[in-house]
């Protein structure tokens, strides 16, 4: 089956109430119905009610930046994931590098947010990236790989139809330097091969892999050029209706 392919859109801690929404508007007035791809908004906890009732019957996916691991209770200025399911979201961002670095969200974190994730009925899509001393250090491979193993402790292979993978080196996030294509697809490959040694070839050739990472109307043509590129993660060009209405019509 060929896999998903996939627009996601992160837009992080930025715009107000009203500039979501209308960019929101500005987006479904301009975009065309699309059917070979896939499109999730990732915005503000705070944003999710207003832009579920914008795009309601639209077929676009609507996400959470990121969820508590605990069911429910006693977890002040936590978000758990049956309220974000209450309030509409299919999927649920987990593991960026913004929260692993800043928030120090550790291997175990990660994991048990996905496990909850799974347990709710949300789909993850779950970022792995290196840093640039990392990458210079050559141990991108083994810290990616390691990422994935860790996130995929005690996870069934049944639930690999609502997990995604966005690979997004930490050295491109919002910086205007990008993986080139061909790297980007290295470590694509070693992605979907970590996967099929824990679950199994087949089931790992069906998961979308995403990159992201400066991605710009610019770009995303020759990094989708690459057959292990299934979609991509965008931060800073999916602010604007503009460059996401642009990245919509180029992606496929
Ligand atoms: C991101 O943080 O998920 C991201 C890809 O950001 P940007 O496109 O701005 O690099």
């Amino acid at each position: 089956m060929p896999r998903k392919v996939i627009l996601a859109a992160n837009w992080k801690m930025n715009l107000t109430m009203k500039k979501s929404t209308d960019l929101v508007d500005d987006i479904l007035n301009k975009m065309k119905n699309k059917d070979n791809c896939e499109i999730i908004l990732f915005p503000s906890f705070l944003h999710i009610p207003a832009i579920m009732e914008k795009i309601k019957g639209r077929n676009i996916g609507l996400g959470g930046q990121n969820l508590y691991f605990e069911e429910v209770g006693a977890y002040t200025g936590e978000i758990a994931a049956f309220q974000l399911v209450d309030v509409g979201c299919t999927h649920v961002l987990i593991g960026h590098s913004e929260r692993r670095h800043y928030f120090h969200e550790d291997y175990e974190t990660v994991n048990k947010k996905v496990i909850q994730a799974l347990a709710s009925n949300l789909k993850v899509m779950l970022c792995v990236g290196e840093s640039l001393e990392e990458r210079e250090n050559n141990v991108t491979e083994m810290v990616v790989v390691d990422q994935i193993v860790s996130a995929m402790q005690n996870i069934s292979i049944k639930n690999l139809n609502d997990i995604s993978i966005a690979y997004e080196p930490i050295w491109a996030i919002g910086t205007g330097r990008n993986a080139t294509p061909a790297d980007a697809a290295h470590v694509h490959k070693i992605i979907r091969k970590a996967l099929g040694r824990i679950f199994n070839t087949d089931a790992a050739a069906g998961i979308s892999i995403l990159y992201g990472g400066s991605v710009k109307p610019e770009n995303i043509k020759e990094l989708m050029a690459e057959e292990d590129i299934d979609g991509v993660l965008v931060g800073g060009a999916s602010l604007k209706a503009e460059p996401f209405l642009d990245l919509m019509k180029l992606i496929n």
